[in-house]
């Protein structure tokens, strides 16, 4: 089950946290795995090794997400070098955290060059290779503050629930050509973005988590995984809720 060999996937920012879990778990099952981080190469390259060590391979993709001549230029070159790609995870993301009124534009620029704008040039760049190779998986990964908004969060919410819609409508346009698109959408992982939190914060949030405790980045891995298989064939436009019982 779930056997990924064959399989061409990349990773947006796959340096850290969730998305070096789900690029060390796509390399396990065989996939060749792109790598992508924007600043960070010294740990894409452990990503690279943790991918090695656990039976897998893959490549390094330096570039910014949201700069859609350079996502459209790596994309291209890996399917270019594997011949094809298969599986696109949306995943690089970035949350600028401050109250509505004291929000700068440039704020919400960022956000959503990053967030959204960098989905979108995955999806584009990777559903054209799709269709040639006539089986794709388009992932994002949004959040549950997209679902139930928070407090000093309106971008960062309003970028995350913007890729539902995304997945929903890249779903609807692509099923004929055997490619789905669906959103993971995590609770509170433990991260370098979650690492921040302040103590009491972060016991008030688990109060709110019925499993209780903070989820992995593997916890998350595990439901890319699943929507990437073969096995996911029948599911698409959905979104996959990995937050401890946090929404239901
Ligand atoms: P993280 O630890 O902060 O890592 C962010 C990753 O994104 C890094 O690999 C970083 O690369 C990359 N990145 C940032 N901006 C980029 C850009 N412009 N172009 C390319 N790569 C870029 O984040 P995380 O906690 O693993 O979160 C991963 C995703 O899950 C994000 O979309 C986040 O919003 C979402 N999420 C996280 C949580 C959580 O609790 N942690 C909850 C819900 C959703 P560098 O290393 O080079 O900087």
């Amino acid at each position: 089950m779930f056997d990924l060999q064959g399989r061409v996937a990349i990773v947006t920012g796959a340096s850290r946290g969730i998305g070096r879990a789900i690029a060390v778990t796509l390399a396990r099952q065989g996939a060749w795995v792109g790598v992508n981080y924007a600043r960070n190469a010294q740990a894409a390259e452990e990503t690279l090794a943790a991918m090695r060590a656990a039976g897998g391979d893959g490549e390094l993709l330096p570039f910014d997400v949201s700069d859609s001549a350079a996502v459209t230029e790596a994309v291209d070159g890996l399917a270019a070098r594997r011949g094809g790609l298969h599986i696109a995870v949306a995943n690089a993301g970035i949350a600028v955290d401050g109250l509505l009124l004291r929000m700068k534009d440039d704020d919400l620029a960022r956000t959503f060059a990053t967030n959204v704008n960098g989905a979108l040039y995955l999806a584009r760049a990777s559903v054209r290779l799709m269709m040639k190779a006539k089986w794709g998986r388009f992932l994002a990964v949004s959040s549950v503050v997209g679902q139930t908004g928070n407090v000093g969060q309106t971008a960062y919410a309003a970028s995350k629930a913007a890729l539902e819609g995304a997945a929903r409508s890249i779903a609807r346009e692509y099923a004929s050509r055997n490619i789905t698109a669906n959103v993971i959408a995590p609770g509170f992982i433990d991260t370098d973005m979650t690492a921040a939190l302040p103590d009491a914060m972060r016991s008030k949030i688990l109060e709110g988590v019925p499993l209780g405790r903070l989820g992995s980045a593997e916890d998350v891995a595990a439901a890319a995984l699943y929507l990437a298989s073969n096995e996911a064939g029948y599911v698409t436009g959905q979104v996959l809720n990995v937050n401890g019982g946090l929404y239901v």
